[in-house]
């Protein structure tokens, strides 16, 4: 039973409630890193867990510890996700209460590992059901699969989720898992044509080229050197030593795990022609012809291209050097030229990858989607994973970081929203008096980015749709004129004060969000929202013998004239909205994961960079928001039993109502009036010292 709070020297608190400042940042993270040192990587802020990746393997996951923390109460047994998994799980299970967990923290700092730890603990402890070891096993294999097209290694992380994934569990009137489904937010599109230095494309390019065999290969006209390949080599193509990176036998896992997920050998021979056909798409390339117009140089990745794709060769260099516009119903076809040719190419590149990883998680839904069985007792059984990407703030940013702190603030507005109101609810639940806790609302930096008709996103789609001269610096002047007073927006000006002018360039804008200040750069902002592709390549695409390709890229696309499709971001907009609410009919359990350093080692603690997203996280509010109550709780029965024997009335067994029991305890160690409060099922502890005394007297 809570081993570790008497471990307060050696490993700090498990609590961080328990620390007695808990205003300092320092004291906060001092008692991380002293854990840390001791390869302890959970501690609790209540019930937020707060997980610092050890970057090493720890014996903390087996079979028995799963059993440690089965059917536990949560402050039992020392911090650990498995606590936080079997907390959810049970109230699930025996209450009938949905869940989700929330994962959230920087690149690099454990989120997906802990959303797996999640994944087997259910597995393990939902007990070993003949008919459901199937599905069981279809949830876990989802994972190899989706890693392989939506992972990347990046310089924060060799396995880096370039995308946002929640997951629902759903569990049968058993408790067993019977099916899921996954919801994908936002996948970077643009590594599929450019990376950075040391960076990669993502891992399925190097698995099928190192994993694939020579039959295979050459059916796809592939040869095994990444470096022939121009989309795979511009960053990092060294071998690695990381089992993250070892490509040959990850592809031999991850056909596997098509297997189990069901998705017919046909299908995933398509996918595997698609896989290729985007390798060589990076291949074409192209000249200046007559009157500068663009020509396509015919070398074997063009035929490669049309060939494995089942596309006439003709149309795949015609729409790569031809853009067709649909005049008020008049066609007018206009040459490219070399530029245009390479933008074409690398969008249609961008559109292929990105449609067909929607269509991966589409065919894994179909295949782990729970039978609908008219037996079947409708229940609320479901336990949702969020495993999101958390606050960015580079050198520079640009749209795809106003995308993700969008969706940062969405998250905290819920946080804000479910926890205090958890909070509240308990006290209520209690009978016990509270005042609320002031906080900072980030309601308004919400509204800013997403109101209709004022909201930056709005400005944004309106840029966008205006035809004639709309640039990513008009779209800037607008805001600027638009969004001049809103405390939370900062531009530069002739009117703004020398420091912000110095600070924020002219093509920036600032955004003060709940965990910072982020400057913004707009370009590039209108063609990533607008994400348009030329008619042509739809056109040739949905001429392709490939079916999935041809699914894909339907000709209603560009035959019929539908009104436009909505922007990227108004996209994101509504499918994150669609999230919140998901997940604001559950009960939250948080995840906080923080990286210990830059450098993916074991033994470094950088405390500035903890500090850094200590503060991105709002853990420190969080702990204020906690200990505005009280620090600690308890229901009567766990108190009782761990304490009663500092008192002779209590001990060795106390008959009576276990509220009278603590009471006594209470009286017994001279507990002030205002130190603790007696709710309907919990004792309150205001204070870490009131515990610590109490505690101490145990220990004696
Ligand atoms: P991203 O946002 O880039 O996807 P992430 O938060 O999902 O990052 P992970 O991929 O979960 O980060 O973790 C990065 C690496 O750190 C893992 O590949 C693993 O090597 C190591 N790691 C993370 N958590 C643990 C853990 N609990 N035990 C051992 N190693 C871990
Ligand atoms: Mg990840």
């Amino acid at each position: 039973m809570e081993r570790e709070i008497y471990d307060r020297d050696r490993a700090g608190v498990s609590d961080a409630v328990l620390l007695e400042d808990y205003t300092s940042d320092d004291v906060f993270i001092a008692n991380l890193q002293k854990r840390f040192h001791e390869n302890i990587i959970y501690t609790y802020i209540g019930q937020v867990l707060v997980s610092v990746n050890p970057y090493k393997e720890l014996p903390i996951y087996s079979e028995q510890d799963i059993q440690t923390y089965r059917k536990k109460y949560f402050f039992e047994n020392p911090p650990h996700v498995f606590a936080t998994s079997d907390n959810a799980f049970r109230l699930l299970i025996e209450e009938n209460r949905s869940q989700c967990i929330l994962i959230s923290g920087e690149s690099g700092s454990g989120k997906t590992e802990n959303s797996k730890k999640i994944l087997q603990y259910i597995a393990a402890a939902s007990g070993h059901v003949e008919s459901v070891e199937s599905v069981k096993d279809k949830l876990l294999q989802t994972n190899p699969i989706l890693e392989a097209f939506g992972n990347a290694k990046t310089n924060r992380n060799n396995n880096s989720s370039r995308f946002g994934k929640y997951m629902d569990i759903n569990f049968n009137w058993q408790g067993v898992p019977d099916g899921g489904d996954i919801l994908n937010y936002l996948l970077e599109k643009s590594r599929i044509v450019h990376q950075n230095a040391n960076e990669r494309n993502f891992h399925i390019f190097y698995q099928l080229l190192s994993g694939g065999d020579e039959q295979l290969l050459e059916k796809l006209h592939l040869k095994r050197n990444f470096a022939d390949y121009s989309y795979i080599s511009g960053g990092d193509i060294l071998p690695s030593t990381d089992k993250n990176l070892d490509d040959a036998n990850n592809f031999k896992v991850v056909m596997n795990a098509m297997n189990t997920i069901e998705i017919p050998k046909e299908e995933q021979d398509e996918l595997l022609d698609i896989v290729a056909s985007v390798l060589h798409l990076g291949n074409i390339t192209f000249g200046v012809g007559e009157k500068g117009h663009s020509t396509v140089y015919e070398n074997e990745a063009v035929h490669a291209f049309a060939n494995i794709l089942g596309i006439e060769f003709d149309q795949v260099k015609k729409c790569l050097t031809h853009r067709t516009i649909d005049a008020h119903g008049d066609l007018v076809t206009s040459p490219l030229n070399r530029d245009q040719s390479f933008y074409a190419r690398d969008a249609l590149a961008k559109a292929m990858y990105a449609r067909v990883f929607d269509w991966l998680v589409e065919t894994i839904n179909k295949s782990i989607h729970t039978p609908t069985s008219t037996s079947r007792v409708k229940t609320n059984h479901v336990l949702g994973v969020l495993d999101i990407y958390g606050f960015e703030v580079f050198e520079t940013n640009t749209y795809e970081q106003l995308c993700i702190n969008f969706c940062n603030e969405k998250l905290q507005q819920l946080f804000i929203e479910l926890t205090l109101k958890q909070e509240q609810e308990e006290y209520l639940k209690e009978g016990i008096e509270w005042t609320p806790v002031e906080y900072f609302n980030n309601k308004i930096i919400c509204d800013l980015i997403e109101e209709k008709h004022v909201g930056i996103i709005s400005l944004l789609d309106e840029e966008c749709l205006r035809p004639g001269d709309a640039t990513d610096l008009t779209f800037l002047e607008k805001m600027n004129e638009r969004l001049a007073s809103h405390p939370h927006y900062i531009f530069n000006s002739s009117r703004a004060s020398l420091v912000i002018q110095k600070l924020v360039h002219r093509d920036e804008f600032q955004l003060r969000h709940y965990a910072g200040d982020v400057k913004y750069n707009v370009d590039g902002f209108l063609d990533k929202n607008s994400d348009l592709l030329f008619r042509d390549l739809k056109e040739a695409m949905s001429a392709s013998k490939n079916s999935i390709i041809k699914l894909l890229f339907p000709s209603s696309e560009f035959l019929l004239s539908r009104k436009r499709p909505d922007t990227a971001i108004t996209q994101f907009k509504n499918s994150l909205n669609n999230l919140m609410q998901i997940l604001a009919s559950k009960e939250p359990s948080y995840i906080r994961c923080i990286k210990p350093n830059q450098l993916q080692t074991s033994d470094n603690f950088d405390f500035e960079l903890v500090r850094h997203q200590v503060k991105y996280l709002g853990l420190m509010e969080n702990l204020r928001v906690r200990r505005a109550g009280f620090a600690y709780r308890r229901t009567y029965d766990a108190f009782l039993e761990r304490y009663k024997c500092l008192s002779k009335q209590t001990w060795p067994n106390f008959k009576g109502n276990p509220r009278d029991g603590v009471q006594i305890i209470a009286n017994e160690l001279n507990y002030g009036a205002d130190d603790y409060r007696m709710g309907k099922t919990k004792v309150f502890i205001r204070l870490p010292q009131t515990l610590f005394m109490t505690e101490d007297a145990f220990q004696l």
